[in-house]
């Protein structure tokens, strides 16, 4: 295996692979390297992806073994890239599949599930998966500094769990985020570093920082460690669903990260054996118009991309020049899947009819993803017998200002039995 490339590497006892970890590979040109804090082919400049020895995974997991594990997503450490046991991020993962049959009669849809993230633990949002997998690595790594590029959640997530770990902590976030999202970072006490530009802008500039300075930026370095948390939602839910893959399945694209991912869960799940494997499972994408390079392209049958510049309400989504905006059009293309976008009052309207149907607040990309599975429920693309499985991957609270003027004020009332009876009036 050749490392070239490997600068920032502060300790070499984390990078000898596990039983169940090979190394990195390129998924461009094949190539191995090392499990070192790299993400680039030297070579090609393919992104690497993590490598694993299937048949000794295949020899030790199983249903069993994975439901006497633990509740959470560490339950599938298989096929998760740590080389020991992890020690921060124990409590991510394991967040309910709602059976939604009050939004599903909404939309014509009979077999509906919600994966609910907007309760993951502890910064109520997917990303506490992927930053689970990343800093345990990070710090498998030697790494002493955490760092990510975000669009608001990621460095909450951050944030949080570099608090917890007792690790020096930066993120970095376009200035005009939510306040929630904000404060999220603020309470952990983390350098928080708002760049006067957008996600693409911060992102570009991590880079740079990143090649100056030895820390562990989850998001760029640690990526193909970091990523490969997000196939946690792929396994949780052929687990919860009774060890089987769904039809459909509508994911909102950022990066489009996530989305490769979940493919590549069921992927993974189904040639292991542990469910049946599923050839009609459609990957569906779900963008806001303001932000929607990967639906364009889609829509226009090309199978690259055009970078955009964002302009939405959905923030966390806001990335207009998405790293695995090319892998998600593959994904979807190969699943006979659809790519659908919503513009913003959709986006509320979505969020709104999640809430009112099912009980659950989620942020603005929940919003996005209903009002796309709307979409695709409407013209065809998704039928009603369909077992139909929507991801909601953060909390309302976290992005109250996309409300502001959309719903009533309160029935305001003197405390008097009186001004009840007159004001409120129930029937
Ligand atoms: C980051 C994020 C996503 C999608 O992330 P990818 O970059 O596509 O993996 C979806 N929803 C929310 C709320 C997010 O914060
Ligand atoms: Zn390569």
């Amino acid at each position: 295996m050749s490392n070239p490339s490997a600068s920032h590497r502060p300790s070499p006892e984390g990078t000898s692979p596990s039983a169940f970890l090979k190394g990195l590979k390129c998924r461009e040109c094949g190539r191995l390297y090392d499990l070192a804090a790299i993400h680039v082919c030297d070579f090609c400049f393919g992104p690497l992806e993590v490598d694993y020895d299937y048949e000794a995974i295949r020899r030790v997991l199983t249903r069993d073994a994975i439901q006497k594990g633990p509740n959470s997503l560490w339950r599938y450490k298989h096929l998760l890239p740590v080389v020991n046991e992890p020690t921060i991020g124990l409590h991510a993962g394991m967040t309910p599949l709602l059976k939604a049959d009050r939004l599903g009669k909404a939309l014509g849809l009979k077999r509906l599930y919600i994966k609910n993230d907007t309760v993951n633990h502890p910064t109520l949002s997917f990303k506490d998966r992927v930053v689970a997998v990343a800093i345990n690595r990070a710090r498998e790594l030697g790494f002493k500094t955490v760092a990510c590029a975000s669009t608001g959640n990621l460095a909450n997530s951050v944030s949080a769990h570099a608090a917890s770990a007792g690790m020096n902590c930066f993120v970095f976030i376009p200035h005009d985020l939510e306040a929630g999202k904000i404060l999220g970072n603020l309470i952990y006490k983390p350098t928080v570093v708002a760049v006067k530009g957008n996600y693409d802008d911060v992102n570009r500039l991590c880079s740079e920082i990143g090649a100056e300075y030895p820390w562990a930026f989850v998001n760029i370095n640690i990526r193909p460690y970091y990523a490969e948390g997000s196939k946690s939602m792929a396994f949780e839910t052929a687990e919860q669903l009774g060890w089987r893959i769904p039809d459909q399945v509508v994911v909102p694209i950022a990066s489009g990260s996530l989305l490769t991912k979940i493919w590549k869960g069921f992927q993974e799940f189904s040639s292991l054996g542990i469910v049946d494997a599923h050839p009609g499972l459609k990957v569906n994408g779900a963008q806001a118009s303001g932000c929607s390079p990967v639906y364009q392209a889609f829509m226009a049958g090309r199978t690259q991309f055009v970078p955009v510049k964002p302009k939405t309400i959905a923030k966390s989504l806001a990335i207009g020049n998405p790293a695995d905006g090319y892998y998600s059009l593959d994904v979807v293309g190969k699943s006979h899947g659809q790519v659908e976008a919503a513009t913003d009052p959709e986006i509320v309207e979505g969020m709104v009819l999640l809430a009112e149907t099912e009980g659950v607040f989620a942020e603005t990309a929940g919003g996005v993803t209903v009002a796309c599975l709307r979409k695709l429920a409407k013209k065809g693309a998704i039928r009603p017998d369909d077992l139909t499985v929507a991801y909601i991957t953060g909390n309302g609270l976290k992005t109250m200002e996309a409300l502001t003027g959309y719903l009533p004020e309160p029935v305001g009332i003197d405390p008097t039995l009186a001004s009840f009876r007159k004001i409120v009036n129930p029937s």
